[in-house]
């Protein structure tokens, strides 16, 4: 009987030994930036491995996305777009042609704050070596900025830029789709609480184990410092900042988001995060109200339901949507 009960007990403890419920992080470069993985697991053990298995998938996703949507990558989808649709129809994967499509919608809705042509220009600055275009060259490419001038045919997906000087890029856009795709790879998985990031961009499935979320939105002049933190769950956050990519010149803040009607920087708030459900539209719309500024990107995100947002203005007072001022 005493031999029954140790012989029970030993077993016990190794079987609450082996089913341990764990938190896995792993952080990376991706995109031109810095993605963030964490995510809860059940059990594993070294036998399944499992959450190797996740990692590399999410790795794998990022990566794959990075050499289709690239602008730095000349065999990408989008590299071969640049260099054949202005000549011909060019067919592109269904992935690629319905992220033109959301695309197109957010630039019909917000009258072309936020337009994937502003690459036309956008491709001549350089952060990094304080370069930006002269004004004669803004003013030369200033109507190939134009996203009625790119022919989406649904019918055989295929893309046609109207005319060669015509370029986009979907650094708006395309790391909200890549967080939305590595949230929907951990659910078929079976995970239940995680967060993957990727810059500015956040995606979370459920909440932190009972919790919610804290997303921490950077403070706008004061590097590693949080201006503040959002409690979510089971929602996507992206923040469009003039922080990230820029170069002052004469006192003036050249940086990476761009007002389409003036191939300029948008310069008329200095942050916006954006909440909802759908990270690919989140990551679209933060950039659009940040080219809209104050007035007409908040009227615009409390106009679409199920969307909110934070606002830092140029004098760095917090501006809430509707639903966020509780
Ligand atoms: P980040 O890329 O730092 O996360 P955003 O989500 O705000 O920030 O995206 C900024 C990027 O969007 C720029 O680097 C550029 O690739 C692209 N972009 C800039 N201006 C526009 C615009 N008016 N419409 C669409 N995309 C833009
Ligand atoms: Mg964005």
């Amino acid at each position: 009987m005493k031999n029954l009960i140790i012989s029970l007990l030993l077993t016990l403890s190794f079987i609450t030994f082996q089913s341990h419920a764990l938190w896995y992080q792993h952080t990376f470069d991706t995109m031109g930036t810095r993605a963030h993985l964490e995510f809860f697991l059940e059990e594993d053990s070294q036998f399944s491995n499992q959450s190797n298995l996740i990692i590399t998938s999410i790795v794998e996703e990022m990566s794959r996305l990075d050499k289709a949507m690239s602008p730095y990558i000349e065999s990408s989808e989008l590299s071969l777009l640049n260099r054949q649709a202005g000549l011909r129809e060019v067919v592109v994967s269904e992935e690629l042609f319905s992220l033109l499509i959301t695309a197109d919608k957010i630039s019909q809705m917000s009258d072309g704050a936020f337009d994937i042509t502003y690459a036309s220009i956008g491709y001549q600055y350089d952060y990094r070596n304080n370069i930006r275009p002269k004004q004669a060259i803004i003013d030369k490419a200033l109507p190939a900025i134009n996203y009625r001038s790119i022919q989406l045919n649904v019918k055989n997906s295929t893309v046609k830029f109207d005319n060669s000087a015509i370029k986009i890029d979907l650094g708006g856009i395309a790391k909200g789709y890549a967080i939305k795709r590595c949230i929907d790879i951990l659910r078929a998985a079976g995970i239940k609480h995680a967060l993957m990031s990727a810059g500015g961009d956040t995606a979370l499935l459920g909440d932190r184990n009972g919790r919610d979320w804290l997303v921490g939105i950077k403070h706008p002049r004061t590097e590693q410092k949080n201006a503040v933190h959002i409690p979510l769950k089971d929602e996507a956050i992206s923040t469009s900042g003039d922080y990230e990519r820029y170069f002052i010149e004469d006192g003036t803040r050249y940086h990476h988001i761009i007002n389409p009607k003036t191939g300029d920087s948008a310069r008329k708030v200095v942050s916006v995060s954006v909440i909802g459900k759908d990270a690919t539209v989140v990551d679209a719309l933060s950039t659009t109200a940040f080219v809209k500024g104050l007035e007409e990107g908040m009227a615009l995100i409390n106009s679409l339901p199920g969307y909110e947002a934070m606002i830092i203005d140029n004098e760095q007072r917090l501006h809430f949507s509707i639903g966020l001022q509780q």
